[in-house]
């Protein structure tokens, strides 16, 4: 056995969380794309069949609320909150990111309230789908968007800016930003900050609440294994939400939803961010995933210590099996900057990745030449990292 391979057994059998592994459907693939779809907890098929058998088949329109479907966006909001250091009653979870970037950036703007603020500030290196969400939104409420990358952005911020939208961690890299900071920022010049999450909750502790973040979405299939397309999720910080005008005003966000009023009033509390009839089997998938988060010992500081060393293992077994000069790490070495994912350029990335992953390496490829890898250290051990550096480095010798 080589030195790596001793190395990974041990580290294997002082990790806390390796027994977590089996709350997951997994097989002797090395599955390192759960940054992009979280693998399936066993609790999942069986919960989703009796939400559609029993609640459904049987109970059908008294589910609503016999199984608490029409309360699912907030009671799964608080199940969220604590994995992101916010406290209850400042989450709905329902729409997918993209929806709720959109009702977080037009409310940021209309929150930071005119006078002379008509710019929003995107992170030029953002994942497409918030870019082109902010620039309609942009154009919708009369702004302009600005879009540098997040180390420029303190340096762009004044009295013109009304919002701020930033990615905790970049998809691409796996650079992880700081919230804080540039949350202080964002204050400091008035503006409202909107944070995109979908890289970090689960992964690593973002602390909402303690940071004063305004407003921030994220996805939930990700890290947080809720299952293909699982609805997202929007927080707007209590002492903002009176604040929060929708433009997205359903129903399901009216004050007395079944008044059937023809005036819009929206309710008040994190539910001003539903807008209209939830995507309950979808939700209550999602539901199921997040028990995983229950079991002793599971916490996200303890996801996060792993995390790190698992991504710190990865890149020491890269060094040390990939010829060098074969592929290059562009995600940060230091821990302050890193999410739980390892993104190597490489030339051929493309067909090296189809390659791996016909070896039983799973990870994914991101145009134009990065090979990008997902730690979630829910279910991935320390011999699955030393497996998908090593044939890696047979693939590309
Ligand atoms: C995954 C991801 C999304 C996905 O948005 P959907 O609306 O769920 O397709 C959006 N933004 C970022 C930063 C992401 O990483």
């Amino acid at each position: 056995m080589s030195e790596l391979a001793l190395k990974a057994e041990k580290l294997d059998a002082a990790d806390e969380l390796a027994g977590v592994r089996s709350q997951f459907v997994l097989d002797d693939v090395v599955y390192l794309d759960g940054n992009s779809l979280g693998a399936l907890p066993v609790a999942v098929p069986g919960r989703v069949e009796d939400v559609v058998r029993r609640q459904w088949g049987e109970l059908r329109i008294r589910s609503w609320d016999e199984s608490g479907w029409w309360t699912a966006p907030e009671r799964i909001g608080d199940r969220i909150a604590p994995l992101v250091g916010a406290a209850a009653g400042q989450i709905v979870v329902g729409d997918s990111t993209s929806i709720n970037v959109f009702k977080a950036v037009v409310a940021a703007v209309r929150m930071a309230g005119g006078s002379g603020r008509d710019e929003i500030v995107v992170d030029a290196t953002t994942f497409p789908t918030d870019g082109y969400i902010a620039s309609s939104a942009a154009r919708m409420t009369g702004c302009t968007v600005r879009p540098v990358t997040p180390a420029e952005v303190p340096g762009v911020l004044g009295d013109r800016t009304a919002a701020v939208l930033l990615n905790h961690v970049d998809y691409r890299t796996g650079r992880l930003h700081d919230l804080p900071a540039l949350t202080a920022a964002v204050h400091a010049a008035g503006a409202v900050a909107v944070w995109d999450l979908c890289h970090s909750a689960g992964a690593l502790p973002v602390g909402l609440d303690e940071h004063g973040v305004d407003l921030a979405v994220g996805c939930t299939y990700k890290y947080l294994n809720g299952g293909p397309g699982s609805p997202a999720y929007l927080y707007v910080r209590s002492d903002l939400q009176s604040r929060f005008d929708s433009p997205l005003p359903g129903w399901n966000s009216h004050a007395e939803p079944f008044g059937m009023r023809p005036a819009y009033e929206p309710a008040p509390g994190a539910l001003r961010g539903r807008v209209g009839t939830p995507d309950i089997l979808s939700m209550l998938a999602l539901e199921a995933a997040l028990d995983v988060w229950d079991a002793d010992g599971v916490s996200v500081g303890a996801v996060r210590a792993k995390s790190l060393a698992l991504t710190d293992f990865f890149l020491e077994c890269v060094a040390s099996y990939v010829p060098s000069g074969r592929v290059e790490s562009v995600t940060p070495v230091a821990h302050a900057e890193r999410g739980s994912q390892v993104a190597l350029r490489c030339a051929d990335a493309g067909d090296v990745m189809a390659r791996l992953i016909e070896r039983g390496v799973v990870g994914d490829f991101r145009h134009p030449d990065v090979l990008r890898f997902g730690f979630t250290p829910l279910y991935v051990g320390f011999a699955d990292v030393e497996r998908a550096a090593r044939v890696l480095g047979d693939l590309v010798r």
